[in-house]
């Protein structure tokens, strides 16, 4: 890649040559559905904007300059970007994806996918071994969260690409929580990576929108016939508001990790707070792996109370944090998994994976440290 992470989230990989004719710095929004013909059999290009847009166009590209990507096509929302990706699946197709995941992702292949005859299985994909035990000639796909939501654990892509290669399965990595700034599963051997734009990549918690990045033209030619023909595609005003979002990528990436960082230590020393999971702590169990394979931690901090009350204390007494569903942006969020995000995954498995009734799941936004912090303290007070 030519120039670094910050000058693509601006420029894109379009080597600073301006796309419009006018010179708008600001990309322009193509909000039309339909193009003209110049003559028959003839096109501009752009014929129907539900399979090509310039202002859809332009987002694209940045996202694969920004994911190192062939081609990247750009979805209604994560959830749609993750439907379309199972598509390139059949009945009987065997898929092991890691066991935690996305709540919409679990519910997703246990309903639509176990109803198109998709066979998924749900391993703890830290442990490599778990991965091999299960692989089948069936198998066709490893699909990997990492780190992980909401448990922060972290798979190492470098022993998922060596499998994926040596048994012929497609390598697929939802990348929400690290964001391309941050982590870039294509350069570590991923064939998909997965990206809710909604999160990060969007970062004011004001856009929906979901990303698939190929890293091959065959499998880009495959995801692009799945949107152009079930249709779940972004939006030419939205498409604007993400290239505007992912202009300031990494300056937020930065200033939240720290932010993050901060929030994680103090959470660790607080006595009604008994277990810290971020991935940019030491002792976190993924510490090493993630620091092998990506440029930082991230702002994503789950947390353990000292008891169901405390809480729930906490969800109803944040007063600047908001309680809500969500991540990534500029205003700090705190959700409850249990009862928000990962309410669809059976309980069993909830238990299992540790996302009980005393897990919060704290996204760390742009405002001051300390502001944030004063908030949790008050918040953790009885
Ligand atoms: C939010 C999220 C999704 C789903 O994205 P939407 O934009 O809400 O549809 C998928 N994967 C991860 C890791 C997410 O955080």
């Amino acid at each position: 890649m030519s120039n670094p992470i910050e000058t693509r989230c601006i420029h894109g990989n379009s080597d600073f040559s301006y796309q419009d004719v006018n010179k708008a710095v600001s990309f322009p929004i193509y909000q039309t559905a339909t193009f003209g013909h110049i003559g028959v059999g003839q096109s501009t290009g752009y014929d129907y904007t539900r399979v090509q847009n310039p202002t859809r166009e332009r987002l694209e590209e940045t996202v694969s300059a920004l994911e190192g990507a062939c081609d990247t096509v750009a979805f209604s929302t994560g959830m749609a970007a993750v439907s379309a990706c199972f598509e390139l699946f059949g009945a009987g197709d065997h898929i092991i994806c890691s066991e935690d995941l996305y709540g919409g992702a679990t519910r997703l292949l246990q309903t639509i996918g176990q109803k198109n005859g998709l066979v998924v299985d749900f391993v703890d994909t830290t442990d490599i071994a778990q991965i091999l035990a299960r692989i089948t000639p069936h198998t066709k796909a490893l699909y990997i969260e990492t780190p992980s939501n909401p448990m922060m654990n972290v798979t190492d892509l470098h022993a998922c690409a060596k499998i994926a290669k040596e048994n012929a399965l497609l390598l697929i990595v939802d990348n929400t929580f690290l964001s391309p700034y941050l982590q870039n599963p294509i350069e570590l051997g991923a064939d998909i990576v997965i990206h809710s734009g909604t999160k990060f990549l969007s970062g004011h918690n004001d856009t929906l929108s979901g990303f698939l990045s190929c890293a091959s033209q065959e499998l880009a030619e495959r995801v692009r016939m799945i949107a152009k023909t079930t249709g779940g595609i972004l939006a030419p005003f939205d498409c604007w508001l993400m290239l505007r979002g992912i202009k300031t990528l990494s300056v937020r990436m930065e200033r939240q990790q720290e932010n993050a960082l901060q929030v994680a230590h103090w959470l660790a020393t607080h006595p009604k707070i008994s277990k810290v999971y971020y991935a940019g702590l030491p002792e976190h169990p993924g510490y090493e792996t993630n620091l092998r394979q990506a440029r930082g931690a991230g702002s994503m901090i789950s947390f353990r109370t000292d008891s169901v009350e405390t809480a729930r204390r906490v969800l109803e007494k944040v007063k600047m944090i908001t309680f809500a569903e969500s991540l990534g942006g500029t205003e700090s969020l705190i959700t409850y998994p249990v009862l928000q995000t990962h309410n669809d995954v059976p309980e069993e498995m909830r238990e299992r994976l540790g996302i009980t009734e005393t897990l919060l799941r704290l996204s760390v936004g742009l405002e001051h440290v300390d502001d944030i912090i004063a908030d949790l303290a008050q918040a953790l007070e009885e």
